[in-house]
């Protein structure tokens, strides 16, 4: 019942913005590890779904937005591996894709304003004290095991690359990346893309989970305005994008990561002959979220 094995191949991006300067991107296509349990939530659950099993719990409890991408990865995940879920909710009950989905998996909703959403240790206490088989998992699947997950993708490489680049939220996926690839000993510098706006402590907390490995850079500036922030440049780049590749990018995270990749690489950032890798961490319905503001920026 519980079988991990993933398939997430490494693709070759053909850009001329790239091959003029003698670089070459690829792409890890963590997207196509599931549609739902996608991209690094899969990698960041796994040793939860393990940890949960071993210990005899049978209800999976976590916390997210209303477009949140692990709520949905952990409603579907909880259906798969034989888990009751209930999904603590920030906000009003609002009707989304995301929640739509989570539904469907039988993910149990619970709405709280802002103020509770903020102790989720109190929130677990207040809905859960007396239900032994309830297992926590912290908003955005954060924790140790989760970092060990994201680890493991650096094993998966076939090729060596002189930079590596995730989108970063909490920071967990960098962190496990930055501790995998000290362990493997590779030459690579990871490079971190803050999604949110004045999330500079995040560096901090990134370098954290792997203190010897100095090869890390975090960006601040490709925020476009913060986490539900975005811009005509970043959708218009979103969708040249997915035109000339067939890949989907969302606004939040990976669509950022990616416009940094090409304007450090306009800016000159990369020496030639590089090779340069881009997670694609999956998590498209964030997409969705913004369908108005995409639909008003490309039917101009
Ligand atoms: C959740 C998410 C992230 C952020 O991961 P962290 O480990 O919290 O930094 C990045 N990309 C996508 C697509 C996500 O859904």
């Amino acid at each position: 019942m519980f079988s991990f094995d993933i398939y997430s191949p490494e693709e070759e991006i053909f850009d001329d913005r790239f091959s003029k300067r003698g670089l070459r991107l690829f792409i890890k296509r963590d997207d196509m590890i599931h549609p739902f349990i996608s991209g690094n939530k899969w990698r960041k659950l796994k040793y939860s779904l393990l940890r949960a099993k071993n210990e005899g719990k049978e209800h999976l409890v976590t916390f997210g937005g209303v477009w949140s991408n692990h709520l949905l990865a952990t409603a579907c995940a909880a259906a798969r591996f034989g888990f009751k879920s209930t999904g603590i909710v920030r906000g009003e009950d609002v009707e989304t894709d995301t929640l739509l989905f989570c539904r469907l998996f039988g993910m149990n909703l619970i709405f709280v304003d802002r103020q509770a959403y903020r102790n989720k240790s109190l929130l677990f206490d207040t809905y859960f004290s007396n239900s032994p088989t309830a297992f926590f998992i912290d908003e955005g699947g954060a924790g140790p095991e989760a970092a060990r997950g994201c680890a493991e993708l650096v094993e998966e490489l076939r090729i060596s690359y002189g930079h590596i680049f995730c989108a970063a939220g909490t920071g967990t996926t960098a962190g496990g990346l930055l501790q995998g690839l000290y362990k493997s000993n590779r030459n690579t510098t990871l490079h971190a893309i803050g999604v949110l706006k004045g999330a500079g402590f995040l560096s901090d907390n990134i370098r954290h989970y792997s203190p010897q490995n100095q090869n890390f850079i975090f960006h601040q500036d490709y925020h476009f305005g913060g986490y539900a922030g975005t811009t005509p440049a970043l959708i218009q780049f979103i969708a040249t994008f997915s035109a000339t590749t067939g890949i989907l990018l969302d606004p939040v995270y990976t669509g950022k990561m990616m416009y940094a990749i090409y304007d450090l690489a306009d800016k000159n950032f990369f020496s030639p002959e590089t090779k340069i890798l881009a997670i694609h961490t999956g998590g498209l319905f964030g997409l969705l979220g913004m369908k108005p503001k995409i639909n008003a920026i490309l039917q101009k």
